[in-house]
């Protein structure tokens, strides 16, 4: 069996050194709010080419922060507006809801997945604050008219880049193009921990800093709360392990780029809608490979009894989820053919050549 994803094997891959880490900090006696962390942030800072990175327990309460200090600096207010794509993990939505913000949502472009920055100014009224935008599947979404059209009606403009960590638009990396980014460093994404992980980067110092406190119980001096906050802090070892697993975020990218395009060039199946490579390559660091089929059930139990699992990102959109009742009436129609036909396949930087080779055979067969 061709496993979705080998978590197993991706993190032996540095086993020495993550090791030496994980007993280091043991050892130490200190846990949370240390040095590993402080490390890693500047390394990912450093990294992204951002002047501010902070340290989350996870991805969705990167989002959650940004937002959140943002209310409390009064830069947007309850009942706000922010435009947000239908096709996205149901964390971006949460992000926003949670702070008692509206989703407003846009389609997607049906070639890439991605916002469709053309159809985002028909969504605009006086009370939209911001765009959160999605670098789904791993590959940026930004243009100049995106832009453009956030200077025109001034809004922030969110990266959620909880799966496109390394990829870069003309020279800029992801999570340094809008004013603030939310990572997730869940195990199964590029850069995963041994456990849960997030991060947010920014721009503005004075946002920076209202996260870092809002984070640790709204708190900058111990038992003094400024604000009500949360406890979403990372933890020493996961700084520790991220911090040496960041420094191979590149060489693991280009892994899979090279799978990606092995994918594309040997899957011949007619039936197959392949995914469109964008213009330059760096624009995409390959989170997942999703192909799209009207058959997808059927290719996906097919792959199953032929030895390859392979996952659905996401089988249900957030608007039709029990859990937002209130917008199930809500009909994207690209968006729900998205739903419909979408399958991804195993990609990850420790998968071989054989792996790859029996998938292609796989799928080209039906
Ligand atoms: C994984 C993910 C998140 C949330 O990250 P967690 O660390 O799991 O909380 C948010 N948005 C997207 C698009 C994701 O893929």
């Amino acid at each position: 069996m061709i496993k979705f994803l080998d978590l197993q094997k991706i993190n032996i891959a540095h086993q020495q050194e993550i090791e030496e880490k994980l007993l280091e900090v043991f050892r130490s006696g200190w846990y949370l709010l240390g040095s590993e962390v402080k490390n890693f942030e500047s390394n990912l800072a450093n990294y992204i080419g951002s002047p501010n990175a902070i340290g989350v327990a996870n991805g969705l309460d990167a989002l959650r922060l940004i937002f959140k200090a943002y209310l409390e600096l009064g830069q947007l207010k309850v009942g706000d507006e922010v435009i947000v794509p239908a096709n996205t993990y149901i964390a971006s939505i949460l992000a926003i809801t949670d702070n008692r913000l509206k989703p407003v949502f846009a389609e997607p472009e049906i070639g890439n997945y991605n916002l469709d920055i053309s159809k985002l100014e028909a969504l605009i009224t006086s009370k939209t604050k911001a765009i959160m935008v999605v670098h789904l599947y791993g590959q940026i979404c930004w243009s100049k008219d995106l832009e453009a059209l956030a200077k025109k009606y001034n809004l922030k403009i969110i990266e959620d880049n909880a799966q496109s960590i390394g990829a870069e638009w003309n020279g800029i990396r992801s999570g340094n193009l809008g004013d603030a980014a939310g990572f997730s460093f869940y195990p199964g994404k590029n850069l995963g921990a041994l456990g849960d992980g997030g991060a947010v980067t920014c721009k503005d110092a004075l946002l920076a800093k209202t996260i870092r406190t809002l984070a640790n119980y709204g708190s900058e001096e111990k038992y003094i709360n400024k604000y009500q906050g949360l406890n979403s802090r990372l933890d020493e070892i996961q700084g520790a392990v991220l911090a040496v697993k960041l420094k191979y975020i590149d060489a693991d990218n280009d892994k899979r780029r090279q799978i990606a395009e092995k994918y594309s060039s040997e899957i011949t199946n007619p039936k197959i809608i392949l995914p469109k490579f964008p213009e330059q390559s760096e624009n995409h660091v390959w989170h997942l490979f999703v192909i799209r089929t009207e058959k997808r059930d059927e290719l996906q139990k097919y792959l199953l009894e032929n030895g390859v699992q392979t996952l659905i990102h996401y089988p249900i959109p957030p608007h039709k989820q029990k859990a937002y009742k209130y917008y199930n009436h809500l009909n994207f129609p690209i968006t729900e053919e998205i739903h419909r036909e979408v399958l991804s396949l195993p990609i990850s930087p420790v998968m071989d050549e054989y792996d790859i080779t029996a998938i292609v055979k796989a799928i080209n067969s039906l």
